[in-house]
């Protein structure tokens, strides 16, 4: 990773609570943090419709600023109208940074759910692909929105640089195996570029890193069917936002799924969830997803122990304290479940 370990003393970073749910669960992480003892020194900022509110812009100018000096923020979820409206903060923010990777580990964490034991990671690319915003409308007759085209891209840098960024998190990480996810059959250049790419870099890790490819399709049942046969995926922005969530989805919903996204000179984590408007402002939000994001930014900074720490004891609370919000079958509140972790975080 780009940005080199911070081994001691605080570490400046970026703090954007989010809408819906991201105020709430962002309190308890921060809490949680505290009583962990982790470094971070919070510069708050908004984004989203916050920042619409605070700042007039989704993306308000100081909190790209702020994550420019930084060079690391946890963020909570920003809501985005779907259709039209001001496009995704979040999506903007990658492109900003360039944050090219998103890092998306899927670990179980409930006993007795329909897959246990999977511990798989995907590696979308985050730049590319039909996520460029290349799209407008042709008018037939006096229809003037009668077609909708996308245009979709793949470049032979993006495609070496996040493929061999999964490669090297393999290595780093013990892993076995890099799976390519592709459309090349139907695609044949947006995907078969990237397929083409990703068979000469497996190349360069023969005898350390096992590679296999897979057509996204059939990657998405055996995903269903046998998870453990997989270990590091990576794959193209669209296949691999559809396949993070269906990850999330073996291992007990999104309040389980962490992302990091990952660029040259800034990363940033966040829970995959969303907004959750549906429930905000209740004190039900589960906010382990984004223990789990800043779990994955304490090993970016070198906090490895701390980041062990953290994930020890969200196992400990929810699988034998069996304290858990209801998303994850139980009835305590977030304010419950924050506390049983700072109990065990200060014992
Ligand atoms: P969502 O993830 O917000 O909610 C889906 C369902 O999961 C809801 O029933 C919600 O209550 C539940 N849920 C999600 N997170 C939860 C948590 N931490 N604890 C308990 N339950 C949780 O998805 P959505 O409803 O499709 O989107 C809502 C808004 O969030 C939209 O504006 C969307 O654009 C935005 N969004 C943002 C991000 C991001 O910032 N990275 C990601 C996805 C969606």
């Amino acid at each position: 990773m780009a940005i080199p370990p911070h081994n001691s003393g605080p570490i400046a970073a970026t703090l954007i609570p989010g809408d819906g749910i991201g105020p709430e669960i962002t309190e308890a992480v921060v809490a949680v943090l505290e009583a962990l003892g982790a470094p971070f020194q919070w510069d708050v900022q908004q984004a989203g419709l916050a920042g619409i509110t605070s700042g007039g812009d989704p993306l308000p100018a100081a909190t790209l600023e702020s994550i420019g000096r930084t060079q690391l923020a946890l963020k909570g979820p920003l809501s985005t109208p779907l259709g039209g409206g001001y496009r995704s903060a979040t999506v903007r923010l990658r492109e900003a940074f360039q944050l090219y990777a998103n890092l998306r580990p899927g670990r179980s964490l409930l006993p007795g759910g329909r897959f246990e034991n999977i511990d798989l990671i995907l590696v979308r690319e985050n730049l590319e692909g039909f996520y460029v915003g290349f799209e407008h409308h042709v008018a037939v007759g006096d229809d003037p929105r009668a077609v909708a085209m996308a245009t979709g891209i793949t470049t032979r840098r993006e495609a070496q640089r996040i493929i061999r960024f999964a490669f090297e998190h393999a290595l780093a990480h013990g892993r076995k195996k890099v799976t390519i996810v592709h459309k090349a059959n139907v695609l044949k250049l947006l995907t078969g570029l990237f397929l083409e790419v990703g068979r000469e870099v497996a190349k360069e890790y023969e005898g350390r890193i096992a590679c296999d490819d897979r057509i996204v399709d059939a990657c998405a049942m055996q995903l269903v069917l046998n998870p453990w046969q997989f270990d590091v995926i990576v794959t193209t922005n669209l296949f691999g936002d559809i396949l993070s969530d269906l990850i999330a989805g073996l291992i007990g919903g999104l309040g389980a799924a962490p992302g990091a996204n990952i660029g040259e000179k800034a990363a940033l984590f966040e829970a995959v969830h969303g907004s959750a408007p549906d429930i905000a402002g209740q004190g039900i939000a589960n906010p382990t997803a984004m223990l789990l994001a800043a779990a994955m930014m304490l090993d970016h900074v070198g906090r490895v122990e701390q980041a062990e720490r953290l994930r020890g004891t969200i196992d400990a609370v929810l699988t034998s304290d069996n304290i858990r919000t209801r998303d994850f079958r139980g009835t305590a509140s977030t304010r419950d479940y924050t506390e049983a972790l700072i109990r065990r975080l200060k014992a």
